[in-house]
């Protein structure tokens, strides 16, 4: 199995470190092992890290193309580690890169893709995947007929592994074969467009506000109970529309997937297209003024009332509790 070994300020992210326990747990119950691709411009230094985390062997190719993620230099870079590692799965993180990233090396590799998943089996030798389909309404089961099985996983779905400093493995240098000249396109500027805090995909507790907020005033008492809670503020796509937020708040189908282990959805009515993202938090509590409101099939604990009545009180229960 080979993990797609995602880094971030010089660290393994968190998603990644859960793919590689995943892939560690399957490999031996099938007894074959894991290797992990990890691609950049210098600092293999989390190569150690890897191994401790469940990784064999570590694929490590530096190039100075290969620094961020780039479509053109890390498909190339990647089918030729597929080839060399002779792997029967690649797993990638379900996020904007993975979900950009898999399918182009699929096609690369003349193999299939199943992106969104939410649980990767082993039955009969044959890898088997779930992932949730019409709008997170239903799911489905695939299974594949060509190698390598390539699947983008949905964070917060798999437990990490202690790191264990005592595990050994090999790292084996690539020299990717990248041709610039088929490089093309390049990142111009960046550009942030929601206050720095917990990401949302890493937040263990998420406010999302919807339309019932009737505007942007409503997402500043939202940060509030966030910031108390010691975690991140989303949204449903009625107020990215509406511009009373980010639009990389977005959660949903056409937006972020967060897997939180409290969701606490304020003025949302439960949409299956909102619910795609955020379906799999552990624990979802719902503020509504509709008893009949969708998302309270969905949640664990409901509130039916008016949130700015309900909200500043919690906030300030929340506040003496942390004091
Ligand atoms: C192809 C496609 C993709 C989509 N992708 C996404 C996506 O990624 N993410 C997403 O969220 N949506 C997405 N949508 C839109 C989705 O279908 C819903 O329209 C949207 O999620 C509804 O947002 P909402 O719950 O904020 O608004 P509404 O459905 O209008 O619900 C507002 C809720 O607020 C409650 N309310 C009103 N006042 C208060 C108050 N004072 N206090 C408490 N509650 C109150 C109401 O009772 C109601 O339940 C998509 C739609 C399509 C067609």
């Amino acid at each position: 199995m080979l993990v797609i070994a995602e880094t971030m300020q010089g660290k393994t992210t968190g998603p990644a470190c859960e793919l590689l326990g995943l892939a560690r747990r399957l490999a031996d119950q099938a007894g074959g092992t894991v290797a992990a691709a990890l691609l950049g411009n210098g600092g293999g230094v989390v190569a150690e890290e890897l191994i401790a985390r469940g990784a064999d062997r570590v694929y490590l190719a530096e190039h100075v193309l290969l620094g961020e993620y780039h479509a053109d230099a890390w498909v190339p870079a990647l089918a030729q580690i597929c080839r060399q590692a002779a792997c029967d799965a690649v797993l990638i993180s379900h996020n904007a890169m993975g979900s950009d990233l898999a399918p182009r090396l699929a096609f690369r590799l003349g193999t299939a893709v199943a992106t969104g998943c939410v649980e990767v089996a082993l039955s009969a030798g044959r890898f088997v995947l779930t992932r949730p389909c019409y709008g997170g309404n239903a799911r489905e089961i695939v299974s594949f007929k060509t190698a390598p099985a390539i699947a983008t996983v949905r964070p917060g779905c798999y437990d990490v592994l202690a790191p264990d400093s005592g595990r050994s493995g090999s790292v084996m240098p690539v020299q990717p074969e990248i041709d610039a000249t088929a490089i093309r396109t390049r990142i111009v500027e960046r550009k942030r467009d929601a206050a720095e805090g917990v990401r949302l995909e890493d937040a263990k507790v998420i406010v999302a506000g919807g339309r019932g907020l009737n505007g942007a005033n409503g997402f500043r008492v939202l940060e509030k109970l966030a910031h108390a809670l010691g975690g991140a503020v989303g949204a449903s796509r009625v107020p990215c529309d509406l511009g009373w937020c980010p639009r990389s708040w977005q959660i949903g189908l056409t937006g972020r997937t967060v897997t939180p282990d409290l969701y606490i959805a304020v003025g949302i009515s439960g949409a299956g297209h909102h619910m795609a993202g955020c379906g799999n938090a552990k624990t979802i509590v719902a503020v509504n003024t509709d008893p009949e409101a969708a998302i309270f099939k969905d949640a664990r604990y409901g509130v039916v009332g008016d949130y700015q009545r309900f909200i500043p009180a919690f906030i300030s229960e929340v506040q003496k509790l942390r004091d």
